[in-house]
């Protein structure tokens, strides 16, 4: 893509989110048109981008890895690109799942006066009934184990889960690489399916400002921005203040150390990933995206791009695992329930699971909340209060949608760090780039 293009819909995209966000408030509390008992806005907005995007995501995801693990080619490099990547996927995790669970345990948002805190729990009835959530902390790695040991690609491929055909790719990438001249028209041939895709999605991206106008207006009419002066404003103030300091404070500090790149030169280079992902709510659905600007203005290489942003979009959500570890901790304070330091070493380790657990898509990360409460609550031995009732979820769904623009963001600009980090690593080839 030209300069000049990408200059364009960066402008229209974010023409598209504000001018959502001021229709969406305008149109706030009047009564909706729905078509098929779904608001016309989110309609629309699926229509021209969702279902475009989503249409790409299977096939970009198994021709870019298979593409970056043949060019890297070499099995001893791969290890070491490979252990790269998953080390710096935890790592990050576990630095924003902490952040989180140490935010949240000083601001207290959930300690609030008791009547405020009735009112609250009321809107948990409402969500489904009195269940208690108690599975254990092996759901959470069954969970993971599951996706990641596939019987069916092709089952996988027509249920939308990334991780299997992830694990698929490598593994035949691996083998396309290792049969050398035997190989070579598949390795080409998924080069070049690759590259197709790429310009498919140069095509449809230009779809985004329309697509994100109509999916931000239809988020804040539903909500409206006087949500957040609720009672609920602390807790979305907790996870947005930590969504800053992980998005603004760690990760630069992170792609500064490890590549000597000013990170907010690289996070600029970005932008039109980082805005499409609040449109879209969805790490999966930006992934198209994510690999056109990684590799465009970015800088970043196709050897690392290719292989870290696919898995990453599936895996790798540090904005998820820092809410998840906030909103639970709140919930159980909402309670009544003050966890302890064991309880909270159990929040910070499944939250991360469940965070990689969670698919790529809006509100993944409130649903594998659940694995993060059980794990919690069947730890609860003895506390008068607990456990707490999955229910109480429904208290933080009203203003879910907010806060998932904001950690899908964050989601996307950890993957795109990670990219710009292996880069170094894996490097393209000069003739290769050219
Ligand atoms: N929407 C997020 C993403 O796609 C996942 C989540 O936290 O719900 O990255």
């Amino acid at each position: 893509m030209t300069h000049r293009s990408t200059n364009l819909l960066t402008i229209l995209i974010l023409i598209g989110l504000v001018a959502g966000a001021l229709v969406g408030e305008f149109a706030h509390g009047s009564t909706t048109s729905v078509v098929d008992g779904e608001h016309w806005y989110k309609v629309a907005g699926d229509i021209i981008l969702i279902r475009p995007l989503k249409l790409l995501i299977i096939p970009l995801i198994f021709f870019s890895v298979i593409s970056g693990i043949t060019r890297i080619g070499d099995p001893s490099k791969l290890g070491v690109v490979g252990g790269a990547t998953l080390i710096y996927y935890l790592a990050t995790m576990f630095m924003a799942v902490s952040l989180g669970t140490v935010l949240v345990t000083w601001i207290s948002p959930g300690i609030l006066p008791q009547e405020v805190q009735e009112t609250l729990r009321q809107t948990a009835g409402s969500f489904s009934a009195g269940e208690t959530a108690t599975r254990s902390l092996g759901s959470a790695w069954m969970n993971i184990l599951y996706q990641l040991v596939p019987v069916n690609i092709l089952d996988d491929m027509v249920k939308v889960r990334p991780l299997g055909i992830i694990v698929f790719a490598i593994a035949f990438g691996l083998a396309l690489a290792a049969g050398g001249d035997k190989t070579k028209t598949a390795r080409d041939l998924c080069n070049a399916c690759f590259e197709g895709l790429m310009i498919l999605v140069r095509w449809v991206i230009w779809l985004t400002p329309i697509g994100v106008f109509f999916l931000v207006a239809w988020t804040v009419e539903k909500i409206g921005f006087n949500s957040i002066y609720g009672p609920l404003g602390w807790y979305m103030a907790t996870v947005l203040i930590g969504l800053a300091i992980h998005g603004f404070i760690v990760l630069p500090l992170v792609l500064y150390l490890f590549s000597r790149k000013n990170p907010f030169t690289f996070m600029w280079q970005m932008k039109r990933a980082l805005m499409t992902a609040v449109g879209t709510d969805s790490s999966s659905a930006t992934l198209p995206v994510t690999i056109d600007s990684a590799e465009g203005e970015g800088g970043c290489s196709k050897r690392a791009a290719n292989f870290v942003l696919p898995l990453g979009a599936t895996i790798n959500m540090d904005g998820t695992a820092l809410y998840e570890a906030v909103a639970v901790v709140f919930l159980f304070q909402l309670f009544g329930i003050q966890l302890e330091f064991g309880q909270l070493v159990i929040v910070v380790i499944t939250a991360t699971l469940a965070a990689i657990g969670a698919a790529g898509i809006p509100s993944a990360g409130l649903v594998t909340m659940v694995i993060v409460i059980s794990a919690v609550n069947t730890n609860l031995t003895g506390s008068p209060n607990g456990p707490l009732p999955v229910a109480a979820i429904g208290i933080i769904i009203g203003v879910d949608r907010i806060l998932d623009m904001c950690r899908t963001a964050v989601n996307v600009w950890g993957d795109a760090v990670g990219a710009k980090i292996i880069t170094r690593i894996a490097p393209d080839d000069p003739l290769e780039s050219a």
